[in-house]
């Protein structure tokens, strides 16, 4: 009997105990318009969201009724759709300014830069980034500050300083060599040991991806054109070094021998991919090499010249991919490359990154394709495809709201009203 009594009192401590649980949940009513749960699918009618924890639990047609303890979120004019994803974001900082302020501006005044950044890229709608190059620990520790919620932002996933060679894009150049030296990421390499020896320096510090500076790069002061810089053997020791570690290799690129000889080595994404040509474009698809092609960086720098804002060699080297630019998407998708979502903000102002949508779609991108670019696909990029990209049970609670269909309109992501991150709305 005493044995009985002792099992039905622990029955009711552990009902008491799920209970308990359940009444400590943060759960969330989300009322929408309209639901468009991927890229793929087509709106729905007026319903609800329901949210759990940071995740999503259920899809219910209609406006459910809010149960005691639950937070509601009325939006009955908005669609709502998964959170946006750009590849190619530098959080850290901000576009212009001499290229000296390198040598007086601290990495801790770039996490302050960084948490303004993050906020205004997580109100813009963007819910993951992915940060393609910053100082040793600045990332990482805004990485950490929005996964806790403590600083107000995206999911980030942070490459930390790239990978480059001695004196080229992402290492340090027009300084005196003394300043020069001083200045390094300690991130250059030459040769495949040393190479891959960076790598997992990389991947022990903290980096959930590897960043390489495969060609030469427009604002950086070296003169030394932008065809690719590392050697083949050397790009190829980074892509398996990288791959027996679990990570994938994200190239700045835009020469287009650069370009193919990265994919070729095994390279994940192409950033940037300025003069893709036909054979380059070819490389990349027998590859399944993804193109992030950040339009937006080219538009953000040809804002500014003219202006006294960069020095002759930077100056020379934007007028130089300006107007290839303009057919970069084109390129590439007409030799069948797949195109993910990036934007390189921070060479342009933080929070416009869905300008890229509409530049997308001018180099013949459907609303649709744009959409999924920076959703599904980008997702796949990132290897969260079952995480983040769409509205679905047990996915992200990272969620937008706008006005008007982004499938008939991808403009109106440029003006997003609500957002959600890991279940937490951003103010
Ligand atoms: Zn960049």
């Amino acid at each position: 009997m005493i044995g009985f009594a002792k099992l039905l009192s622990g029955v009711a401590t552990a009902a008491l105990a799920i209970t308990a649980t359940a009444a400590f949940a943060e759960t969330t009513y989300i009322h929408a318009g309209a639901v468009l749960t991927d890229a793929g699918s087509e709106p729905s009618g007026p319903a609800t969201i329901i949210v759990t924890d940071g995740k999503i639990v259920s899809i219910e047609d209609g406006f459910l009724p809010t149960p005691d303890g639950a937070v509601m979120v009325h939006l009955p004019e908005k669609t709502v759709l998964p959170g946006l994803i750009d590849l190619h974001v530098h959080l850290t900082g901000d576009p212009g300014g001499d290229f000296w302020k390198e040598a007086t501006t601290s990495d801790e005044w770039g996490v302050v830069i960084g948490a303004k950044n993050a906020r205004l890229t997580a109100l813009a709608g963007f819910t993951t980034v992915r940060e393609a190059g910053s100082a040793q620990q600045t990332a990482y520790a805004l990485r950490r500050g929005t996964a806790e919620g403590l600083v107000a932002g995206p999911r980030i996933i942070a490459a930390g300083p790239a990978l480059a060679i001695v004196g080229g894009h992402g290492d340090v150049s027009g300084f005196k060599p003394e300043v020069n030296a001083v200045l390094t990421s300690g991130y250059t390499c030459t040769g495949a040991t040393e190479c891959a020896e960076k790598v997992r320096r990389a991947a022990q510090n903290g980096a959930d991806v590897i960043k390489i500076t495969a060609t030469g790069g427009v604002l950086s002061q070296q003169g030394a054109g932008l065809e690719a810089h590392f050697s083949d053997a050397e790009m190829t020791s980074i892509a398996d070094t990288a791959r027996s570690l679990g990570l994938k290799v994200m190239a700045h690129a835009h020469g287009a021998r650069g370009i193919e000889a990265a994919s070729r080595a095994g390279i994940n994404t192409i950033e940037h991919g300025t003069f893709i040509d036909k054979q380059a474009a070819q490389a990349m698809s027998a590859n399944g090499t993804i193109l992030v092609p950040t339009l937006m960086a080219f538009q953000g720098v040809s804002e500014g010249l003219g202006k006294g804002i960069y020095t002759p060699v930077v100056e020379d080297k934007i007028r130089s991919t300006v107007d290839v630019a303009l057919s970069l998407v084109t390129r590439a998708r007409e030799e069948g490359v797949e195109v993910a979502f990036g934007t390189d903000a921070g060479v342009f102002p933080h929070g416009r990154n869905a300008e890229e949508f509409a530049l997308m779609v001018s180099q013949g991108m459907t609303n649709r394709e744009a959409l999924a670019s920076a959703t599904t696909i980008a997702a796949r990029v990132l290897n969260m495809e079952n995480e983040i990209g769409r509205i679905a049970a047990g996915y992200s609670a990272d969620i937008i709201a706008v006005n008007g269909n982004p499938l008939t309109d991808v403009t109106v992501l440029e003006n997003v009203d609500w957002v959600m991150v890991r279940g937490a709305v951003v103010e």
